[in-house]
């Protein structure tokens, strides 16, 4: 098979990781015998200092007649002064919204080896596996109508209003996703709302259950939110999929970011629109850019989504993923995931984790060929 990859890599630790992350993908095309091009372009502080403007339109061209988006992190403090839609992270909202992804989807995953990373005691994170499903384009965060009375309240009153709203195409699309993924996870669907309460929740519920219907092999359950965000702290390894509208889902999947105990070793990925796009979760990172420091496994694990949501390579993903867990496991730690409480760890740069990844995922591959071919 044959993929484009446009490669954003973006501003401070993005060029760093996403080349690591690249690097990862070229092996696995070569090895597995597809082909993959990366083509590269600008967005954030990196095409404003080039061009301008956070989002050139040959990075748009280039993004939408691309098979996927890879994006590293935008973000640059010299330009904080610049308007809002100016700065480099108006580049990231753009491209966003020009590919119209409407499904976020984000794991929350525990690594055995990292288990004392995490506030959580290891017996309650240990086996956690579970897909964040976020709806990203409707809900609250986009709602008419939206407005704040600032006249009035800087004379002592004012009002503010936004509106949370869906319509029932919008809740079955995503949910169709979450559903689809289910099956092929471990067949379990939590749909978290807030029913009790809001009429936009009772709709989707209503909606959800009816997409149930379609998939007799997944179980749904209903959550409201305010007891989801507890039950993720306690028993996490009860949820498999989790489907959640715009707000409730950017809280949640940061709440469950404790599970796996370091922002550089989160993946996401937005599908549903025009391209998909794939960035690690975290920032720029400008207080450790140029230093060797930043961990690479977040971009890394991206481009496992890559492989499992846009090349369709499900096993490649899967090794993927699973080297990842046994480079870890072998102590190997960047500076965010080091301890000095814990023995056996190898302190190591980003472009040497990248390495220990590339090299054990080349030699498993290898390992694998030469079975097929006994
Ligand atoms: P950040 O995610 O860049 O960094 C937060 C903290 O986590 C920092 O201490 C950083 O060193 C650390 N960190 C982040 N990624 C890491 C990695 N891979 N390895 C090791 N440590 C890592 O968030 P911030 O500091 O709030 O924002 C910095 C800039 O990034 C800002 O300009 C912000 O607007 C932008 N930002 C961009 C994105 C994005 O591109 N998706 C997301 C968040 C923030």
């Amino acid at each position: 098979m044959k993929l484009k990859l446009a490669v954003l890599a973006g501003d401070g630790i993005g060029p760093e990781v996403t080349g690591e992350a690249v690097k990862i993908l070229g092996a696995v095309a070569e090895l597995s015998g597809h082909t993959f091009e990366f083509v590269p372009g600008l967005i954030g502080g990196v095409a404003i200092a080039a061009t301008g403007t956070p989002l050139p339109s040959a990075t748009l061209e280039l993004a939408l007649e691309a098979d996927a988006v890879l994006l590293g992190a935008v973000g640059d403090a010299r330009y904080g002064a610049l308007p809002p839609d100016k700065r480099p992270e108006a580049g990231l909202l753009q491209i966003r919204q020009a590919l119209g992804g409407f499904a976020n989807l984000r794991p929350s995953v525990a690594y055995a080896a990292l288990s004392e990373n995490s506030p959580l005691r290891p017996e309650v994170t240990e086996g956690v596996d579970i897909l964040f499903v976020r709806e990203l384009l409707g809900g609250l965060y986009f709602g008419a109508p939206r407005w704040w009375d600032r006249a009035e309240t800087s004379n002592g009153g004012g009002e503010a209003i936004n509106t949370m709203r869906y319509t029932k195409a919008e809740v079955v699309r995503v949910a169709r996703v979450a559903f689809e993924l289910a099956g092929k996870r471990r067949k379990k669907v939590t749909s978290v709302d807030k029913a009790n309460v809001l009429e936009v929740s009772q709709l989707w519920r209503a909606a959800v259950t009816e997409v149930a219907q379609e998939y007799p092999s997944v179980t749904l359950e209903h959550q409201l939110v305010d007891s989801m965000a507890m039950h993720l702290m306690n028993t996490p390894r009860n949820f498999d999929v989790v489907l959640t509208e715009n707000l409730f889902g950017d809280i949640l999947s940061d709440e469950a970011a404790v599970i796996t105990g370091s922002l550089g070793m989160l993946p996401s990925a937005t599908i549903g629109g025009a391209v998909n796009l794939y960035e690690p979760v975290h920032g720029s990172a400008p207080d450790i850019a140029g230093t060797g420091k930043a961990n690479p496994l977040g971009a890394i694990l991206t481009a496992a989504m890559v492989l499992r949501h846009s090349a369709h390579l499900e096993n490649e993903a899967a090794g993927l993923e699973q080297t990842v867990r046994q480079v870890l496991a072998a102590g190997h730690r960047t500076a965010d995931l080091a301890r000095s409480s814990e023995a056996g760890q190898t302190l190591v740069s980003t472009s040497e984790m990248g390495k220990l990844v590339h090299h054990r995922l080349t030699e498993s591959i290898d390992r694998r060929q030469s079975l097929h071919a006994v």
